[in-house]
């Protein structure tokens, strides 16, 4: 069934979960489908059909007969229609971060602070006349100038995680169409319905069709998309297996891939910061979005006493955060649930595996209960102390309301410590000290660094600069490397011979 209103009104319980195909909203039928639950309640709100093989070609192939014509149109008018779009996010602000906390369980003052990041990058891309504006040079040799024209690619591609189901996409589609490009989005399965919400916005921005297509599905419908001949880019943003897959697979098929992945952040307190707004930090940075960043804090390195300085106070932050369901208009909770009950048991599992090897939970949230939310997936804030390098919690990424403390006599130790991470995303040190910050930028190997801010996530106009195995490819997500990622840059040389035509030159 295909359709050009509105994909959003369903009448059964579930909402309804389309593809976006050549400007129609089509149903997908016949195929496998896999539940989207809110977590707050445990229950399931939509099923997201696997698209295929076959619906991929659909929309690759209504994505590549759309680019001659977008590619030709001028950046101005790629750009004003961005200025409507953004106009249209905001008159629909609430309805997004309804949706951001009904499927993800986001609170609603995380769905707006992260749907605002979104937005940003829509008004980065508004920018576009500048941003894809080339260099030129007069007299290269004699009589020859040269200049650079930032060209698009043609069909490119984001495919996104459930964590930030509002924000992620809109780090990619934006700045690649106001590029020239034509897109497909593959949202995460945990959450598209976020994702269906903006793009039904974007349509009614007036853009063209077949310019950007969604094709809801898993693990079919991104192997699709990454051998597909005529899909030209792959942005990703997930886990660092899946990462790696991605770019292996699409660059052997001759794509350009920017593929983010997962993370491990450390973040030092040194024996002279300031507890208070240490702890303030620390808590949000760890136990924010519960615990599902990448840019979360996930590991404080306590540096000589700065132990017995932040911990006691840590500890009863912890332990007053209220936890409960975020699809209510009122009494928001401070944190929400996790994404399903199978990831609750993993972080769990990884809980309990620091306790086996040794380390001591010194706040547990694993007991808590939500009276009014019996079947949600919900967990508290939890602190593991004494962590050890080593130890499975040290090591596995655990993406849930978890802080580890690992304990070191110095600076230098700790830098090591964090330094011994695969991942390389974000770093933070908290401290009074310019000579210790200036040593910690210089010497730690993260590509976020924050100095007393404990979530150093880059905001539209710089890139997100992962390292080591929180990111394969070349140029990152965002700011000036996302232009890079999604233009190729044409050198061209000229030199004219004769005098013209006629005697224009002489009098
Ligand atoms: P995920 O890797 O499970 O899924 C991400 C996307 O990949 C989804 O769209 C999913 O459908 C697809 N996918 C999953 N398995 C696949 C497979 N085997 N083959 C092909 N496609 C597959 O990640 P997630 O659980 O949705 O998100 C959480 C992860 O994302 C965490 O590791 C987090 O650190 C990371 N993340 C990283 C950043 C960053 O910028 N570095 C930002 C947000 C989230």
């Amino acid at each position: 069934m295909a359709s050009s209103s509105s994909p959003v009104t369903g009448h059964s319980s579930l909402s309804p979960c389309p593809a976006f195909i050549d400007g129609e909203w089509r149903e997908i039928s016949g195929v496998e489908k896999t539940p989207v639950y809110n977590p707050s309640r445990g229950e399931v709100i939509a099923e997201v059909p696997a698209c295929t093989k076959e619906h991929v070609d659909q929309a690759v192939e209504s994505a590549a007969a759309a680019f001659p014509a977008w590619r030709d149109t001028p950046p101005v008018e790629r750009a004003r229609l961005f200025f409507r779009y953004r106009q249209l996010v905001e008159e629909n602000f609430d309805k997004i971060c309804q949706s951001v906390s009904r499927e993800h369980g986001k609170t609603l003052a995380e769905a707006r602070g992260s749907a605002y990041r979104g937005i940003e990058n829509i008004e980065y891309a508004c920018s576009a006349p500048t941003l894809l504006m080339g260099d030129t040079l007069e007299n290269l040799a004699r009589g020859v100038d040269c200049e650079t024209m930032l060209q698009p690619l043609g069909v490119c591609v984001g495919i996104t995680p459930f964590n930030f189901p509002a924000m992620v996409p809109m780090w990619m589609f934006p700045l690649a169409l106001v590029c020239g490009n034509t897109f497909i989005l593959k949202p995460s399965e945990k959450v598209p319905l976020t994702a269906l919400l903006i793009i039904e916005l974007l349509a009614k921005a007036g853009l063209p069709k077949g310019v950007l297509n969604v094709v809801p599905g898993g693990r079919e419908s991104v192997d699709a998309l990454l051998t597909h001949p005529k899909v030209k880019a792959i942005s990703f943003v997930g886990s660092s297996p899946v990462a790696k897959y991605i770019y292996e697979t699409g660059t052997r098929h001759g794509k350009r891939v920017q593929a983010n992945g997962g993370a491990k952040n450390y973040v030092v307190v040194m024996p002279d910061a300031d507890v208070q707004r240490t702890v303030e930090a620390l808590s949000t940075a760890a136990f924010g979005c519960a615990g599902e960043r990448c840019m979360a804090g996930s590991t404080a390195i306590a540096v000589g006493k700065a132990a017995d300085r932040v911990l006691p106070t840590l500890v009863e932050a912890a332990r007053a955060i209220k936890v409960g369901p975020t699809d209510v208009a009122q009494s928001q909770p401070d944190m929400g649930p996790v994404i399903t009950s199978q990831h609750r048991d993993r972080v769990f599992s990884l809980v309990e595996s620091g306790a086996k090897e040794g380390a001591k939970i010194i706040a547990d949230g694993r007991g808590v209960k939500v009276p009014d939310a019996p079947n949600g997936f919900f967990m508290g804030a939890t602190i593991v102390d004494q962590v050890q390098d080593g130890m499975t919690i040290a090591r596995e990424e655990v993406f849930g309301p978890v802080l580890n403390v690992m304990r070191m006599d110095d600076l230098d130790h700790a830098i090591e410590a964090a330094n011994k991470s695969a991942y390389g995303n974000g770093a933070a040190i908290f401290t009074n000290s310019g000579k210790a910050a200036r040593e910690f930028k210089n010497r730690v190997k993260a590509g976020m660094v924050g100095i007393n801010i404990g979530v150093p996530a880059t905001m539209a106009m710089f890139p997100f600069t992962g390292w080591d195995e929180s990111f394969y490819g070349d140029l990152h997500i965002q700011g000036k490397e996302g232009v890079q990622f999604y233009t190729r840059q044409k050198v061209v040389s000229t030199r004219w011979f004769g005098e013209g035509v006629g005697d224009v030159w002489k009098k």
